[in-house]
């Protein structure tokens, strides 16, 4: 029964419901909605839950991230991440992600990734999430369809039936396919030129890469921190390009010998060098953009989504999870 303040209880309609991704957001929407006696459908590109949180050392074809043809990797984790939010903020209101008496636990405050995946697989397991998901299946298509019904097209990535489609009807869908995937880079004048090397952090996995490199890394923000303090240890030089630098911290910085702050780039010469917005120059070999990611976009027509406005028994909703 649904209950709100002032009015009498509502019974509830159980509802054939689809959760497309399950990272964090699907987990616990797939609990909350099986909770509330719906039926309900995970589907899961990958082999197992935890989406960000899922680890790989693989990159994308294009390291860049901008060849739309590319072999895409969900997670844009590296080696040595560790949260950047203490885990009693991180975890589910009434299952707290806590330190675990295990030597093969992170106990800390700020935990390396491997540690709130385990506290994911950890969550699915307790209340059995994994009976709900369909590993492996990826929804290529989601379509409101004449009843007042979404339709779901989703296509198996391996096994027996690889490639094989299937379209099935639901009453409502709830998006949680991360919104983290997508590499948003800077625009610098004259890169089709320049002859160095462009990455994208969303595929930076270790500093090895960079070993006696020049580097020029964009950003100014969580992932731009991590990754330029690492990288610093093996390169040769790192310069930190940024749009947002207070004055005063530009030129070198402390406690590094081979660190330098700049505003942003102006432009990118065959030559190979790179001239920032004062007038400084360096000889680089490559840029790392530190800049970001947006949606992978799953979503349907605005048309679709105006219809909802209207309707509240057939509903699409999006859970994002920061
Ligand atoms: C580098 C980095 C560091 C972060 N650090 C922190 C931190 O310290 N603390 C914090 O709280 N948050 C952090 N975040 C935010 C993090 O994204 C969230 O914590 C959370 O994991 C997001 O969960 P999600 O379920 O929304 O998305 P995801 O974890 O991205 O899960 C989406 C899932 O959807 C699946 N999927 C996508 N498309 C399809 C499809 N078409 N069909 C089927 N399945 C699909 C994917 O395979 C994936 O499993 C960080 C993010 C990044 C990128």
């Amino acid at each position: 029964m649904l209950r709100s303040p002032g009015h009498a209880p509502q019974p509830i309609v159980s509802r054939h419901v689809a959760v497309i991704g399950a990272g964090a957001a699907g987990l616990v929407t797939a609990r909350e909605l099986s909770r509330e006696g719906h039926s309900v459908v995970v589907f899961e590109r990958g082999d197992q839950v935890g989406g960000t949180w899922v680890y790989t050392p693989n990159v994308e074809s294009d390291p860049i991230g901008l060849e739309p043809t590319r072999t895409t990797v969900h997670s844009s984790l590296y080696d040595s991440l560790r949260t950047n939010i203490p885990r009693e903020a991180m975890g589910f209101r009434d299952y707290p992600f806590v330190p675990k008496d295990d030597p093969d636990r992170d106990p800390r405050r700020f935990p390396g990734h491997r540690e709130v995946l385990m506290y994911l697989q950890d969550f699915t397991r307790e209340f059995r999430i994994d009976e709900l998901v369909r590993f492996e299946t990826e929804v290529v298509r989601v379509r409101l369809v004449e009843e007042e019904k979404w339709k779901i097209k989703s296509k198996q990535r391996s096994g027996k039936e690889m490639g094989l489609e299937l379209d099935e009807i639901f009453d409502a869908v709830v998006v949680c396919n991360g919104h983290f995937t997508e590499p948003r880079v800077a625009y610098i004048p004259g890169i089709n030129e320049w002859p160095g090397k462009q990455m994208h952090s969303h595929n930076y996995r270790d500093p090895e890469p960079f070993r006696d490199k020049v580097v020029v890394l964009i950003g100014n923000s969580v992932s731009a921190f991590d990754i330029s303090w690492e990288v610093a240890g093996v390169a040769k030089e790192i310069h930190i390009a940024a749009r947002t630098v207070i004055d005063g911290t530009f030129g070198k910085q402390p406690a590094y010998d081979n660190m330098w702050r700049h505003p942003m780039i102006k432009d990118v010469c065959e030559d190979g060098s790179v001239n920032f917005l004062d007038g400084s120059i360096v000889i680089a070999d490559i840029i790392l953009h530190c800049t970001g990611r947006g949606w992978e976009m799953l979503k349907p027509s605005t048309h679709h989504l105006k219809l909802l406005a209207l309707q509240s028994d057939t509903l699409i909703v999006w859970v994002i999870i920061w």
